[in-house]
């Protein structure tokens, strides 16, 4: 693995403050509130409501399987008790779809429980070396992931087949995982997808990446596929294609008038996501803002190859 590079880590936190300025003035991204419900979905998936990000979960006799641990332990509690209110299984397994604090900061309330906790292994790097919000402690080795892999892990738990799978990246994150539940035909996609609205794009992420990743998984299911993004409401194939058709035109066209040398007010002056605010442009970030971060993102700008 390689060593963490302070400085991206000092911009990464930049961009996480960011982060959580928007989240904390948005209603679209807000929590609401401590109380969690179980939603079924199909087969043996279920959601879990009332968590920023979206969290979703596999029962059966074998027990439970949870993607994402919440925001925070009170998140996360909240989910444990919903699972046990509707008589799930003990949580075995739980997924981290990528290292964003409103996706792991849960995970000590299921590690101390005895989950086995599974992720890409730049979560673990990042999640071990790196507070997940900053001036908080790092997390304790008991919410770290202890299973890691590369690019496909397939359990059989529950009757499910369950694919965990790394899209090429870096997309919204360098490590982000998809989690496709075969038999109950459920994607849950972590962060790659955000669904109505325009997404966060972390500075280790980009737009035509995160195109790239969501054409990949496309692949995966067919029109019946139930896809849970990672924020907002549930969609299909249709919709996560939707989304990467426009991370890539917005990002081309960001891309070209960048080439013409246009400085960011001007492209953002130009509207390059016009086309697309009807449809995305109502969530937690403004097109504005969305335009300045695909700008932020673009290889040239980051100095980082892509
Ligand atoms: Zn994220």
């Amino acid at each position: 693995m390689k060593p963490f590079c302070t400085l991206r880590s000092n911009l990464r936190n930049a961009f996480l403050f960011s982060l959580i300025s928007l989240a904390l003035s948005s209603s679209a991204l807000q929590a609401e509130g401590a109380a969690s419900e179980t939603v079924h979905l199909r087969g043996g998936v279920f959601r879990l409501t009332g968590t920023m990000a979206n969290s979703t979960a596999l029962s059966g006799a074998d027990g439970t399987l949870l993607v994402d641990s919440g925001q925070n332990e009170t998140e996360a509690k909240a989910m444990l008790a919903a699972i046990q209110t509707a008589g799930l299984g003990p949580v075995d397994y739980l997924v981290n779809t990528h290292r964003h604090y409103d996706h792991v900061a849960g995970n000590a309330v299921f590690g101390s429980g005895g989950a086995a906790i599974i992720a890409t292994p730049s979560v673990r790097e990042s999640l071990a070396t790196n507070p997940i919000l900053p001036n908080v402690p790092l997390l304790p080795s008991v919410a770290l992931p202890s299973i890691c892999f590369d690019k496909e892990l397939t359990l059989f738990f529950d009757g499910e087949v369950v694919s965990l799978y790394h899209p090429q990246g870096p997309a919204h994150t360098e490590g982000d995982l998809v989690v496709y539940f075969r038999h109950a035909d459920v994607l849950a996609t972590g962060d790659i997808l955000f669904w109505g609205m325009y997404p966060y794009i972390d500075p280790a992420g980009s737009a035509p990446g995160m195109a790239t990743a969501l054409r990949e998984v496309a692949a995966m299911i067919d029109g019946n596929t139930i896809v849970v993004p990672g924020h907002g409401p549930l969609t299909d194939r249709k919709g996560l294609l939707l989304a990467a058709d426009m991370l890539e035109d917005v990002s081309q066209t960001v891309a070209r008038l960048a080439a013409e040398g246009k400085t960011l007010p001007e492209i953002i002056a130009a509207h390059p996501s016009a086309r697309w605010d009807e449809a995305f442009g109502k969530g937690f970030m403004s097109p504005d803002n969305f335009v300045q971060l695909v700008y932020n993102t673009l290889p040239a700008n980051t100095g980082k190859a892509k």
